[in-house]
Formats: C-alpha cells, structure tokens, sequence
C-alpha cells in the first residue's frame, strides 16, 4: 500500500524562525508539535519511495525516516524551500555512485541549473511536462499561480480509481487552475496562515480561511493543510472546514480510499 508521508510542513523560514521568540517558535525549539521542516512529503510503496521537494532541511528529514539514499525526486518549483537540498542529494549520489532522477516542467530545469551548474553530473533531469507514469501512479502537472513569488507547479496523481493532488504554493487560483482539483480523494494544499493581513499583492500563499472557500469548489474528499508558518500553532484549536487536518511533521496519511 501506498502511504503519504510528511517530511517537512513548514513554510519558507522553517519552524522555529530563527529570530523569533513568540509561543509558537519556543515550543517549536523545545522539540514539540510545532517543529516544522521545510514542505516536502514522500509516497512510501513499502519497498521505495518518491519524494517532492528537496528543501535545505533534506539531511535531517533522512535521517528522520532512517533513509540511506534517494533515487527519485519531482520538484513543483525551483524556490529554496523546495529545491536547497539538491547539492547535499546530488553529493550523496556522487558518493553512492549512482544518478538520481529529478522531474520537473523543463522551464524550471535551467532555473536549478543556473543556481547549482554542477548537479547535472550526478542528478538526470527530466522534463515532465506531458506527465509520467512512476510506481504505477498516473502523475500530471500543471502551472499554478504563486503571486508575489511568481508560479509554482502542482501535482496530481492517479492509481486504481484514487486521486490526489500536492499543491504547497499557490494563492487566487483560476478556475483553470483548480480544475484538475476537482473531486480528488485527497488535497494536500500549503497554508502559510489562518489569515493573513497583508495587501493581496504582497502574499504568495493561500491562508486557511481562502482555502476555506477553495474547498467549497473543488470539494475534495479531505483535505491536509501545509506549508504553514509559527503564525499557525497547531495547540490551537481552529475554525476549519470538516475533513480538514493540519499536518504534523512525520504525518502518514494512507493513499487509499477510506
Ligand atoms: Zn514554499
Ligand atoms: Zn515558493
């Protein structure tokens, strides 16, 4: 069976923030419910496993899970929080002499190209623009507004009638872009706060009352929560739609219809 498992739930700055010192980053530093990794989940088979994203926090989260090495990594966009793990994979490929294989659109090949000239030695990439079949699951991608932060990509994927979408950066989506949203027996979605005052325009990522609405639309099955900052402390007791959750670090959901 496949299971989904959570490596990282954080947003950009992680969980603790470094300078901060409010409630939510002190519990955080004390090794509680609030540690967050930068966003990054795996789908576990049981033998292997596919990871999305390889943030700066990929070490640790190996190590977490116990894991030697990966071999297969789709990336939905080249910000650091998603890809500033890629020179520590790459160098652990080097030194387990195989190649690891990255999928992503091929326009955001040469953006992790420019950024890191030498991963190419020791990661293939591979555009997946037309989508893929891995591990038996039907996988399609498509581009997803990120606002101020430009575009990110989503995933969705498919396997013997169960549909899921990963979806960590992304705010105003069209009805274009929800579409291949619609009826998924699960949608992982980022939420970086339960609201969020600032302009519009200033913002990159959905808050949990948009995703609210969001999910009026596209009405998933259920719904987990991530990529979410200390404005979120998961002690707390919020007003959510139902069936929705919020992630925890090593949060395993299995991929399967309940
Ligand atoms: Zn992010
Ligand atoms: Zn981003």
């Amino acid at each position: 069976m496949d299971t989904l498992v959570f490596l990282g739930t954080g947003d950009a700055m992680g969980v603790p923030r470094v300078y901060c010192s409010c409630d939510t980053c002190m519990e955080a530093r004390e090794g509680g419910v609030n540690a967050r990794f930068r966003s990054s989940v795996l789908i576990d088979n049981g033998s292997g496993f596919l990871a999305i994203d390889c943030g700066p926090d990929w070490r640790r989260q190996m190590e977490m899970l116990g894991h030697r090495g990966m071999q297969r990594l789709l990336v939905t966009h080249a910000h650091f929080d998603h890809i500033g793990g890629l020179p520590e994979w790459a160098d652990a490929c080097r030194w387990m002499g195989h190649k690891g294989e990255l999928y992503t659109p091929a326009e955001v090949i040469p953006i992790i190209l420019r950024q890191y000239p030498w991963l190419g030695s020791h990661i293939n990439m591979i555009p997946c623009d037309d989508g893929m079949e891995l591990d038996g699951w039907r996988i399609d991608t498509w581009k997803v507004n990120h606002g101020k932060n430009g575009y990110s990509y989503a995933f969705r994927f498919e396997k013997a009638g169960f549909k899921w979408v990963y979806c960590p950066d992304s705010i105003s989506l069209t009805p274009a872009e929800t579409n291949p949203m619609h009826g998924a027996d699960l949608l992982v979605l980022g939420t970086s706060f339960y609201y969020e005052a600032a302009e519009l325009s200033t913002r990159s990522v959905y808050d949990m009352t948009e995703a609210a609405e969001l999910l009026e639309t596209v009405k998933p099955h259920r719904a987990v929560y991530t990529h979410m900052s200390h404005d979120v402390d998961l002690r707390k007791d919020y007003i959510l739609p139902e069936r929705v959750t919020l992630a925890v670090t090593g949060m395993r959901v299995p991929l399967v219809k309940e």
